[in-house]
């Protein structure tokens, strides 16, 4: 069992506590001790480890991590090398540019996204998911979705749905689409969060699949 890590759930709008499930879980599987914190204003990111940024809706997340200054500390946290696992909303915000005047991004990942890429009148819908990293398919929940429309050299697509990217990774930052959250497979959390953090890997990473 490695020494205990405390992970903060953006909590300034939506439900969070799948999210915190979800990393208790990963963390069981990992041998972490694990406490999670939500956020809901500035002076808590700088003590978590890691952090999870959830879904919603972008315009209002943005607008209220601004608000309560915890914008600058999550972009601290990113240049620290520290983990962060960003979903759906969580995407759009961490983006560089959503092509969206009302969403300030963090510019955390070095892509570009459309909001609602896949039109209204296919407002969610499920699909499995090859990810680079995890040995069996993901079974991906998506809900109003965004897509990503362009990345930069420094991104990797970990995922691509209809030859679009639906994950990606931009140093210690995964993004994802989809809602990872939603079903009870931990493995986006903790391949997002964990695997950057060290202790024992447990589980079915690729490398450990093909060892
Ligand atoms: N469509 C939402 C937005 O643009 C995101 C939806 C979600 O997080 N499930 O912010």
């Amino acid at each position: 069992m490695s020494a205990g890590v405390r992970i903060g759930v953006v909590a300034v709008q939506g439900n969070v506590s799948e999210h915190a499930d979800a990393i208790e879980r990963a963390a069981a599987a990992t041998g972490h001790e694990v406490e999670t914190v939500e956020i809901r204003e500035s002076g808590v990111v700088p003590d978590c480890d890691a952090l999870a940024l959830p879904g919603g809706e972008s315009t209002t997340i943005s607008r209220l991590l601004r608000l309560e200054g915890i914008d600058e500390e999550i972009i601290a946290h990113a240049d620290a090398g520290k983990p962060i696992l960003a979903t759906c909303a969580g995407l759009i915000v961490a983006s560089s540019d959503a092509r969206d005047d009302r969403v300030e991004t963090l510019g955390l990942i070095d892509a570009d996204v459309d909001r609602n890429a896949f039109g209204r009148q296919v407002d969610s819908f499920e699909a499995g998911l090859d990810v680079d990293g995890l040995a069996d398919p993901f079974h991906a929940v998506f809900i109003r979705a965004p897509v990503v429309s362009e990345v930069g050299p420094s991104v990797d697509v970990l995922a691509t749905w209809e030859d679009r990217p639906v994950a990606v990774r931009d140093g210690p930052v995964v993004a994802t689409a989809f809602h990872p959250e939603l079903t009870d497979d931990y493995r986006i959390h903790r391949l997002a969060l964990f695997d950057r953090l060290g202790g024992d890997a447990g589980g079915d990473t690729e490398a450990e699949a093909e060892a």
